[in-house]
């Protein structure tokens, strides 16, 4: 399997290669050169191999499909490593729960659990493969690297877990000193391991992006110091969540013939991409849903055909943060797929035409009706309100937490309901990590998972930094050894 890059790059790329790279040369991202095809057959055996061996033999079969360079048996002892009961807290990994009212003959919807990892968010799911892959792809290079992050939340810590302890690995993670939450911050500044650099930098969250960026572009600092990422367009964190498309189509039916919809709450595009690559494999998924919080940019494309990028001031800070987003990273993949694989036209598209105008409309164009009858998507959008009503609702009908993406989900998936097609709705995160939203809707704290208890009162290790590029590198540079 080779890789190309969606703004038309000459060059072809075999899964390693781009395994600890970021964008292709071009500025585009990178995509397999066509999407496996899975028949009946192979579809059926997939479905095997999940219920007799489990979920981590199902991501070594579909990894397989993708990647050709690491031998089999190496593959799969990634795998059957990373996905265990003892990280990921069930055998299933990624159980179904069915929101079912009493004596109703079937769910309304069902919660895919992806969140039930150490940082008890789904980033978990791929940030915890790719820690290993990273450590076995250096170690076969004799390598090293230096994972450099900004982080309002969610995604440094899933980097921090999934890098902790790993040879030839160190990650510097900036974050807004005081902005995360006392459990969030709790969580990150509590990993001791003295490969994990927590920085808190004096500022906002961009103030951290911007210093990334920064040291990002200072090539001789960054070949000097092999200076890396893990952001959500890294290939292998999307071909990771592809896995639990099938392992949730697999639980919710009992044949092959029966479609299923997936919602899914999202900012980046990361998670539904995944969707969208499982649905072009073969997977019989019927929709799609993208749903949005307050910074609807997706949902105004899917309804309109315009994408149209958010400046700062029209980026709103929200109870479900992890969506909080002015543009979606990874929303080209989509529609390079979308205007049939042009390249030229996606550089087009993503690079001088955003960077002139911040914006590009489709509406006019053939392919864009093609997105819903074609590809499957629809949308929908969630407020604060929104939120809490449905959190307020799922736990008066069924007794269930759920958190406030989790919420803008179901929220939209409701929203999209079809009669003889199961809906099931990604619940990418725990209400624990946003509690004061749940408190604000029910008037209590949400369950805290045992593990947790006490998070807040652990040692912590964290520098403070103003937000000066010179002071962090030189940080890096005195921990580089
Ligand atoms: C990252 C995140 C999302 C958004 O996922 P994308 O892949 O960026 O669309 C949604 N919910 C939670 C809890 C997250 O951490």
């Amino acid at each position: 399997m080779l890789y190309l890059s969606t703004r038309g790059h000459a060059d072809r790329k075999r899964f390693c290669e781009i395994l600890l790279e970021g964008l292709a040369p071009d500025g585009g991202l990178y995509l397999p050169e066509q999407y496996p095809q899975l028949d009946a057959a192979a579809l059926t055996r997939l479905r095997q191999v999940w219920s007799s061996q489990g979920y981590a033999s199902l991501a070594f079969e579909i990894l397989s499909l993708y990647i050709d360079d690491i031998p089999a048996a190496d593959l799969k002892a990634l795998c059957d490593k990373t996905y265990t009961r003892a990280v990921f807290g069930t055998d299933e990994i990624v159980p179904l729960k069915p929101l079912q009212a009493a004596g109703a003959s079937a769910p309304e919807l069902y919660l895919e659990a992806l969140s039930n990892g150490p940082t008890l968010a789904f980033k978990d799911m791929a940030m915890q493969l790719l820690g290993n892959l990273f450590e076995y792809e250096l170690a076969r290079r004799g390598e090293e690297l230096n994972i450099l992050g900004a982080t309002s939340g969610d995604t440094g810590s899933a980097a921090e877990y999934a890098m902790r302890g790993k040879k030839g690995v160190r990650v510097f993670m900036t974050s807004p000193n005081g902005r995360m939450s006392p459990f969030q911050q709790a969580q990150m500044f509590s990993l001791l391991d003295a490969n994990i650099h927590n920085i808190a930098i004096d500022g906002v969250f961009d103030d951290c992006q911007d210093i990334v960026k920064a040291v990002s572009n200072d090539l001789d600092f960054k070949r000097r110091y092999k200076i890396g990422t893990v952001n959500s367009i890294n290939w292998a964190r999307l071909l990771a969540q592809v896995v639990y498309y099938f392992a949730g189509y697999f639980q919710a039916t009992q044949t092959n013939e029966q479609k299923v919809s997936f919602t899914v709450p999202s900012g980046n595009f990361g998670n539904v991409c995944a969707g969208h690559v499982a649905r072009m494999m073969g997977l019989p998924i019927d929709r799609l849903v993208v749903a949005t919080n307050e910074n609807d940019v997706l949902d105004e494309f899917f309804r309109t055909g315009v994408y149209r990028v958010r400046g700062t001031a029209d980026t709103h800070e929200t109870s479900s943060p992890s969506m909080d987003i002015s543009k979606a990273s990874n929303f080209e993949r989509f529609v390079f797929d979308l205007i049939g694989r042009d390249g030229a036209r996606t550089k087009q598209l993503f690079g001088e035409g955003l960077a002139r105008t911040g914006h590009f409309d489709l509406s006019g164009d053939a392919c864009f009706a093609q997105a819903a009858t074609r590809y499957g998507f629809a949308s929908g959008k969630s407020t604060h309100a929104n939120r809490l009503d449905t959190i307020r609702q799922v736990f008066a009908q069924y007794g269930a937490m759920i958190d406030t993406h989790t919420a803008d989900g179901v929220k939209v998936a409701r929203e999209h309901l079809k009669v003889g097609v199961p809906m099931l709705v990604l619940e990418t995160a725990l209400p624990i990590k946003f509690a004061a939203t749940l408190v604000e809707a029910l008037g209590r704290e949400p369950n805290r998972p045992a593990q947790f208890e006490g998070i807040e009162a652990l040692p912590k290790r964290v520098q403070v930094m103003p937000a000066d590029v010179s002071v962090v590198k030189a940080y890096i540079v005195t921990h580089c050894d």
